[in-house]
């Protein structure tokens, strides 16, 4: 059976790595990108890429992976004169969250940090500093599970494994 789907073609003097790039699932193919690929990262997800966002999402996705509360993006917001008020920094993070570029942590049930590494992964937390560290998914191994309530499902396991400097 012939393949209906032509191979991709590689020009002469071309090469393919942009493409590559941009296909990594990772946000550290973010780092550094002009504001455009920013601006079109926002309209794939279904965000109209206002001054605002953009200017919050060039905080956010331009440094690799981070999570980061709400109170200290409107720090580096207003540090790098960015006219906007917490309440939109809330907001924004909200919408980007849903969206799908941002995963939320919730910690202590008080204190939510966003994450832009949205791939599946655990984290440890280290209780001094308040600070956030990524565990790989394959290195939790969740054993036992119990049964959930009639007509509930597992939408997602965190672990969150807390540190506190050795005595
Ligand atoms: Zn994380």
């Amino acid at each position: 059976m012939s393949r209906l789907i032509a191979e991709p073609k590689i020009l002469p003097g071309r090469t393919a790595a942009p493409v590559v790039a941009r296909a990594m699932p990772s946000n550290d193919a973010m780092a550094g990108c002009p504001v455009h690929e920013l601006r079109a990262k926002l309209r794939r997800s279904g965000l109209r890429p206002t001054r605002q966002r953009v200017a919050l999402g060039w905080l956010l996705f331009a440094k690799g992976d981070r999570h980061i509360t709400a109170e200290r993006l409107y720090e580096e917001a207003t540090g790098s004169r960015v006219a906007i008020s917490l309440a939109t920094v809330y907001n924004t993070l909200h919408q980007f969250t849903e969206a799908g570029l941002l995963r939320e942590i919730s910690v202590d049930g008080s204190k939510t940090y966003f994450d832009t590494n949205t791939s599946r992964h655990h984290h440890f937390l280290i209780e001094e500093t308040n600070q956030l560290v990524d565990i790989p998914d394959e290195l939790v191994d969740v054993v036992c599970i119990p049964v959930v309530p009639e007509g509930m499902e597992i939408a997602s396991v965190d672990v969150v494994v807390r540190l506190r400097r050795k005595a």
